[in-house]
C-alpha cells in the first residue's frame, strides 16, 4: 500500500506529532504511521472548509487523544476515523491491516456521525441513545468522537453561519454535557467557551473584554495570594502545588446570562487550586486557608466525602482577600486532580490501579443506566433523563442513616424516595423532613435528613399526580413503569378514553366500528404496538402523549380514512359524524346534545349548507358559527378552550330562515338601489333592509339583509345581483 502514497509538500504537522509519539515506549509507533499513511491516501482528494488538506483534521483528532493519553487504539482509530465514512476504504479493509480492535472503534465512530443530531428532541434521543449503545460497546468510542467534535469547533470558522449555530447548539446541549458527565473537564471547558462565542457573540466579548480590563489586576492580584498560600502552606505540606486561574468564559457567561449575577458579583472569576498529597493534607490546608482568608458563608463544599456523580473530587470554598476581594479556592489531592481533569480518561492516560478500574465501572454504568432507561417508551425522556443527569445543579439529601442521595435541584421528597428504591418510593404514604412531616410535593434542599413513610397496605401505590410533582425522570420513569405493570386495565380504559376524547375534538369519526379498529391497529403500529391495547396502555400510564401522535395521526386520517363521508354528512369536511342519529333543535344538530337552545353567531350568520361548530356558552346554550368564521380557532386543538368547540351540523331536513347581510359595491348610478330591490322583489325574497350610501368618486357601496334559506340559495342571490349593471364587487358583510 504504501508504496503508490504519494507525499505532497504541505505540512499536516503528523512529523511533529510522531516525534512524540516515538519518545513514548507504549505507543506501536509503526501502526500509528500505517494508519497515518492509510488515511493520507484515503483522503487525499478530500480538503476541509479551510482549504486546507482533510488529512489536517484525522492528525489533529489523534494528537488532542495523544495528549490526553489515550491508548495506542484510539490514536490509531482517530487517524482513521472518517476513512470509511468518507472514502472508498471499507471497514473489512481496516479490520485486515489494523485488527478487530481498531476496526471497532472507528465502526463505533462512523455509526456516531452518520445520522445528525437535530434540534427535534426525538431524532436526538434517538441519536444519544445509538452513541451510548456505541460507547457501550467501548467507551474509547465516544472519547474519539468528543476530540473529534472539539477539533471541529476548534475549526468553525470556515463554516457557514448557520452550520456554526447547528453546531453549537449541538455541542452545547450534547456533547460539553457528555465530556462533564465523563468528567473530562478540558473538552467541556473549550467546548462550551467556543459554542457560546458563536452561539451569542456579543455576550462572549462582552465577558472577554471585562476580563481583559481585570487582567493586569488579576495577575497581581493573583500573585499576591498564591505566594502568601505558598509561605504558609509549603513548610507544612511535601508536593504541595498552587496555582490560579481565571474562570472560563462559559463558566461567568452562565453566571452572568443565565444565573442573572453581574459581573461584579461572581466570587470565583479568580480561582486557586492547591494540590496535595493526601486527603488529610486537604483538610489540614482548608484550616489554614480558613485562618488566613474570611470563608464566605455558605459558599463551603465538600466534594470529598461526597464525590460528584462524575466523579469529581474536591473541597471548594470562596474566601475575601485582605482587600475583600472574594475568590474561589479548590482544594484536592493529586489522584483528584487527574479524575478532575481528565475524568473517564484519566483511566488511560495514568494506568491507575484498582481505583481507576472502579471510576471507569462506574461510568459505565451510568451509561448503562441511560441506554436501559430508552425502554422508557417516550424517547424524549430520554434526552431529559441526559440533561437531569448532567445537570451540575444538585443538592445533597440524607437518609436517616446518614447515606447521601445526590438529586436535582428541585427534586421533592418523592423523587428522594425513589432514588433510594423504587419499592420506597410505591409505598410511600408520607415523608418527614427534620423530624416533621411534610406534604409530598415538598422540595428538599441540601443538608436536610429526609425519611420516607411506607405502608404495605394492599393497593397502595402511587399515585398518577405524582407524575406532574417529581422532578427527576428517574422517578418519573419509575412510577409509569409501575401503573404500565400494576395497572394495566386501568391504563386501557385510561387510554382509550382519553384518545376518544381527542379524536373526537378533532373530529375524527368512523361509521363502521371494524373500520375504527383497523384505523387503531395502524396508528399503534405506527409507534410500533403490536396491538391496540398496547397503544391505549401506553397512552393511559403516560409513556406516550396524544399530542405527540396527533399530527400524524390525522394525517393518517385524511389520507387514507376519510372517505366516509356517506353519512349524510353536511358539506363540512372536517366533521365525518357517527351514526348515531341526533335530534335537531333550530335545524342544528349538535354532537352529543338533544334539543338544546341554539343561538346563530351575529359574526358570521351561518347558512344551512354551509360547514359549521357549535360553541357551548356558559348559561346560554350553543351559539353556532360558521367554520370559516374569523371567532373560530382554525386549529381546534389548538385553541384556548377546545372542549367547548363541538361539532354541529344542519339538519338536511330542515328549512330554516336565516339571514344574511351583502355588500355590493357598484359604479354610481341613478337607479341602482331600485334595480336591486326590484331583482330582490322578482325572486320572491324578504328584504329586511337595504342601505346605499356613495363611498369616494363615483362607486357606492349598498348593504342589504334578507331572508335566505341556505347556502345555496344565498350563493343563486349573489349570482343574479352581479348581474345587476354596474356591480363590481359582492361580499357577505359577515365574512
Ligand atoms: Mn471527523
Amino acid at each position: 500500500m504504501s508504496e503508490t502514497i504519494k507525499y505532497e509538500e504541505y505540512n499536516d504537522r503528523f512529523d511533529e506529532f510522531f516525534e512524540e509519539v516515538k519518545k513514548n515506549s507504549s505507543y506501536d509507533s509503526e501502526k500509528i504511521k500505517r494508519a497515518y499513511e492509510l488515511a493520507r491516501e484515503a483522503h487525499k482528494d478530500q480538503r476541509r472548509r479551510s482549504g486546507e488538506p482533510y488529512i489536517m483534521h484525522p492528525v489533529a483528532v489523534a494528537k488532542i487523544l495523544f495528549e490526553m493519553g489515550m491508548d495506542n487504539d484510539c490514536i490509531v482509530a482517530a487517524l482513521l476515523h472518517d476513512v470509511v465514512e468518507d472514502t472508498k476504504y471499507s471497514l473489512d479493509y481496516i479490520k485486515e491491516l489494523f485488527g478487530d480492535d481498531v476496526a471497532l472503534l472507528v465502526d463505533g465512530v462512523t455509526k456516531l456521525g452518520q445520522v445528525p443530531l437535530s434540534s427535534r428532541e426525538e431524532v436526538q434521543a434517538e441519536n444519544i441513545r445509538k452513541m451510548f449503545i456505541a460507547m457501550n460497546q467501548d467507551v474509547k468510542v465516544i472519547i474519539i468522537k468528543l476530540a473529534d467534535r472539539l477539533h471541529n469547533m476548534r475549526t468553525l470558522q470556515h463554516m457557514p453561519p448557520y452550520k456554526q449555530r447547528q453546531k453549537s447548539r449541538e455541542t452545547l446541549e450534547i456533547y460539553a454535557p457528555i465530556a462533564h458527565r465523563l468528567g473530562i473537564r478540558a473538552f467541556k471547558e473549550e467546548m462550551e467557551d467556543l459554542a457560546i462565542r458563536y452561539l451569542d457573540p456579543v455576550a462572549y466579548k462582552d465577558i472577554e473584554n471585562s476580563l481583559s480590563m481585570k487582567k493586569e489586576e488579576g495577575e497581581v492580584f493573583l500573585k499576591t495570594i498564591t505566594d502568601e498560600l505558598r509561605e504558609k502552606l509549603t513548610p507544612l505540606m511535601k508536593n504541595c502545588s498552587i496555582t490560579s486561574r481565571v474562570k472560563s468564559v462559559h463558566g461567568i457567561f452562565r453566571k452572568i446570562y443565565q444565573k442573572g449575577k453581574s459581573f461584579e458579583e461572581i466570587y470565583d472569576i479568580y480561582a486557586i487550586r492547591i494540590i496535595v498529597d493526601s486527603m488529610i493534607d486537604c483538610y489540614n490546608a482548608l484550616g489554614i486557608v480558613h485562618d488566613m482568608y474570611t470563608p464566605l458563608p455558605g459558599r463551603f463544599k465538600d466534594y470529598i466525602s461526597t464525590p460528584k456523580p462524575n466523579m469529581y473530587q474536591s473541597l471548594h470554598t470562596t474566601v475575601l482577600s485582605k482587600q475583600g476581594i472574594p475568590f474561589e479556592i479548590q482544594i484536592r489531592t493529586w489522584d483528584m486532580h487527574r479524575t478532575a481533569e481528565y475524568g473517564i480518561a484519566a483511566h488511560w492516560k495514568y494506568k491507575l490501579g484498582k481505583g481507576g478500574k472502579d471510576n471507569l465501572d462506574k461510568s459505565l454504568q451510568w451509561i448503562n443506566r441511560v441506554i436501559e432507561n430508552e425502554n422508557a417508551d417516550d424517547v424524549a425522556e430520554l434526552i431529559a433523563n441526559i440533561k437531569d443527569d448532567l445537570s451540575i445543579d444538585e443538592i445533597y439529601v440524607f437518609t436517616p442513616k446518614g447515606d447521601v442521595k445526590v438529586l436535582p435541584r428541585g427534586s421533592t421528597v418523592i423523587d428522594f424516595a425513589y432514588a433510594i428504591h423504587s419499592a420506597v418510593g410505591n409505598k410511600m404514604v408520607g415523608a418527614k423532613i427534620d423530624g416533621k412531616i411534610v406534604p409530598l410535593d415538598t422540595a428538599v434542599r441540601t443538608g436536610q435528613i429526609v425519611e420516607v413513610l411506607t405502608s404495605n397496605q394492599q393497593g397502595k401505590g402511587p399515585s398518577r399526580d405524582w407524575l406532574n410533582i417529581v422532578k427527576t425522570s428517574e422517578a418519573r420513569s419509575k412510577i409509569r413503569s409501575w401503573f404500565k405493570k400494576e395497572k394495566r386495565e386501568e391504563n386501557i380504559e385510561q387510554g382509550r378514553s382519553e384518545l376518544e376524547h381527542e379524536l373526537k375534538r378533532n373530529f375524527i369519526r368512523f361509521e363502521d366500528n371494524n373500520k375504527y379498529d383497523r384505523f387503531l391497529q395502524k396508528i399503534a403500529e405506527r409507534q410500533r404496538f403490536t396491538n391496540i391495547d398496547d397503544l391505549f396502555a401506553a397512552i393511559g400510564y403516560g409513556g406516550l402523549k396524544i399530542s405527540k401522535i396527533m399530527p400524524g395521526l390525522k394525517d393518517e386520517y385524511n389520507r387514507n380514512w376519510k372517505e366516509i363521508k356517506e353519512a349524510a354528512a353536511p358539506s363540512d369536511t372536517n366533521s365525518i359524524l357517527s351514526n348515531e342519529s341526533r335530534k335537531s333543535s333550530g335545524g342544528v344538530i349538535v354532537e352529543g346534545i338533544d334539543n338544546c337552545l341554539i343561538n346563530m353567531a351575529k359574526c358570521c350568520s351561518p347558512l344551512p349548507g354551509e360547514p359549521i361548530i357549535g360553541f357551548i356558552t356558559r348559561g346560554h346554550g350553543v351559539t353556532i358559527h360558521r367554520r370559516d368564521c374569523k371567532n373560530v380557532p382554525k386549529e381546534i386543538s389548538l385553541s384556548l378552550e377546545p372542549d367547548r368547540w363541538i361539532s354541529s351540523r344542519w339538519d338536511e331536513n330542515v328549512r330554516v330562515e336565516a339571514r344574511s347581510t351583502l355588500n355590493i359595491y357598484a359604479i354610481n348610478r341613478q337607479g341602482l338601489v331600485l334595480d336591486i330591490s326590484t331583482a330582490m322583489v322578482n325572486a320572491h325574497i324578504k328584504m329586511h333592509s337595504i342601505n346605499a350610501r356613495e363611498i369616494n368618486d363615483g362607486n357606492s357601496l349598498t348593504t342589504i339583509t334578507f331572508a335566505v334559506n341556505g347556502k345555496e340559495h344565498l350563493d343563486s342571490i349573489i349570482k343574479m345581483l352581479g348581474k345587476i349593471n354596474g356591480v363590481y364587487l359582492i361580499e357577505r358583510s359577515d365574512l
